[in-house]
């Protein structure tokens, strides 16, 4: 027996959480840095010791989406996939259940659905988080690598290195009793640290090539309709990450085999030297709590490049303009990237991916919509086609 099956043991018996998270401590202790996946089987079979069932309180009222709309049957969201993707065959049919899901307050999202339906594509964006959000969090059963965390400078000392930085900052990063303040301090230190070993270690662009192709992460399932369904109607999606914008943009190249027009990468970007060697980053630091105090300044020159998606100088259609935002994170922090946009209605997503149990109410405090269990893009797809449909 491993220590999955004891893991899952655990959650069938209704182990704490305390003892899963030793599980997976001991789990990830015994994985090698870097290590190539596990053949486990995917986490997302596992029922989740998750307040599904849980009744709700007058101070947190936790309900999971209504029954005529949670979970939408494969039968509708086919139907609404044949309409969005008329020309090709729909993929694998989507499944969500309601213990995936969970809208705290219902009424507040259908209000701001009716505004943004009535607002129309023109007025809508999308801003999304990378790392955990367009990717998944499990990959094989083990955690799926982040645009940092798959990086391989070709240096085994440097990126033990940087292994090191990350077993120590990582259980900081997701800790929920941190004030944030002071975790905001840790993650700066994070990612200053790493960013000067990556310059320190002689990183190469070829490097980074290489990394990609041999990395354990992959977008969630629904990311690519999501993204069709967005550049058919001309809605830009803003990808705003504390990752690496050369890595993200090589993991769209190699692990999407194509490009979105209405898509824009907004991270940390490095500078390279005529041989391919880093030299510098670009820039202010983004790291995973600060997205909102550089949102302006970093997007502002993005989205004057957007202009009309059809080439047109509409004013109308620019990124800025654009002020019904639905914005996917899987981190409290990652509201702030709506700060640099005026936004009339947004719908915030977030994928609650660790440490259910004790983030649960956060969430369910900050998002609209709260995914569990390393849940399928499908359910924001199901979101955009009733924003935007097809007649629109
Ligand atoms: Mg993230």
């Amino acid at each position: 027996m491993n220590q999955y099956h004891v893991k899952l043991r655990c959650i069938r018996r209704g182990a704490s959480s305390t003892t899963l998270a030793l599980l997976g401590l001991l789990r990830s202790r015994h994985r090698a840095p870097n290590s190539p996946a596990k053949t486990l089987p995917r986490r997302t079979a596992l029922p989740l010791p998750v307040p599904a069932s849980a009744p709700p309180s007058r101070a947190f009222p936790l309900r999971l989406s209504p029954p005529l709309s949670s979970p939408p049957s494969r039968v509708s969201i086919r139907r609404r996939l044949l309409r969005l993707r008329p020309r090709s065959a729909p993929h694998s049919p989507p499944i969500m259940s309601s213990s995936e899901v969970v809208i705290p307050n219902p009424e507040s999202l259908e209000k701001k659905k009716g505004s943004m339906r009535n607002g129309g594509r023109s007025k809508l964006q999308v801003i999304a988080d990378f790392d955990g959000t367009l990717t998944r969090y499990w990959y094989n059963g083990s955690r799926g690598q982040t645009s940092h965390g798959l990086l391989q400078q070709g240096n085994p000392e440097y990126d033990a290195k940087r292994e090191a930085l990350f077993e120590y900052y990582h259980p900081l990063e997701i800790s929920p009793t941190i004030p944030i303040e002071e975790k905001t301090k840790l993650m700066e230190e994070w990612w200053e640290k790493t960013h000067g070993l990556l310059i320190e270690g002689g990183l190469t662009y070829d490097a980074i090539k290489k990394s990609v192709t041999e990395a354990t992460i992959s977008f969630r399932d629904g990311v690519v309709e999501l993204f069709e369904f967005l550049e058919e109607r001309d809605i830009p999606v803003l990808v705003f990450s504390a990752g690496l914008a050369d890595i993200i943009e090589e993991v769209f190249r190699q692990k999407l085999h194509r490009s979105f027009k209405n898509i824009k990468v907004v991270s940390n970007r490095m500078v390279f030297d005529e041989n391919g060697r880093l030299v510098a980053f670009k820039g202010k630091t983004i790291h995973v709590l600060n997205k909102n105090e550089h949102a302006l300044d970093m997007a502002a020159p993005v989205h004057d490049k957007f202009g009309d998606l059809n080439g047109s100088n509409d004013d109308t259609t620019l990124v800025k303009k654009r002020t019904n935002v639905i914005l996917l994170g899987d981190h409290i922090g990652d509201l702030g990237m709506s700060d640099g946009v005026n936004f009339e209605n947004r719908i915030a997503v977030g994928f609650l991916n660790s440490n259910v149990e004790k983030s649960l109410k956060d969430y369910c405090n900050t998002f609209d919509v709260v995914y569990l269990n390393d849940a399928s893009m499908w359910g924001v797809v199901e979101l955009v086609s009733e924003l935007c449909p097809l007649d629109d």
